[in-house]
């Protein structure tokens, strides 16, 4: 288990490391991945430490993340093609980072179904 103090992205949101931020709030953060696969790769995190998609209980703050999706599209300008949002959930899913993110990608046509 990742503690707080050396998660990746609680650093981001305490300013120890600073990614390139696109969206920015009390509780969110929102910042282009750094290994992009899509020419609009962005990562939304609740500022809160949450490990897994299965730690998440907090439905104001679920409701929080995804409602900003749209919004941060629409600023990106993939809102109208379309863009793919991914939550990975451990071992199966290739989760790397233990801090819940939510991936938005798009500016492409991408593949279904993921491999
Ligand atoms: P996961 O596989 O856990 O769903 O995704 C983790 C994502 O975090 C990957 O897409 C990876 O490229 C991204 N990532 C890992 N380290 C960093 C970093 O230091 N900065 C940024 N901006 N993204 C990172
Ligand atoms: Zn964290």
């Amino acid at each position: 288990m990742t503690t707080e103090t050396e998660c990746l992205f609680c650093k981001m949101v305490r300013g120890e490391i600073n990614p390139q931020r696109v969206y920015e709030d009390e509780h969110l953060l929102a910042f282009r991945d750094i290994n992009p696969q899509a020419p609009v790769h962005i990562l939304l995190i609740p500022k809160q430490h949450i490990a897994t998609l299965n730690d998440l209980q907090n439905k104001d703050l679920a409701g929080r993340l995804l409602t900003q999706v749209g919004t941060i599209a629409t600023q990106e300008n993939i809102a109208e093609d379309g863009y793919r949002t991914v939550i990975n959930c451990n071992q199966n899913s290739g989760q790397e980072v233990f801090h819940l993110h939510l991936h938005i990608l798009g500016g492409r046509r991408l593949n279904w179904p993921p491999g």
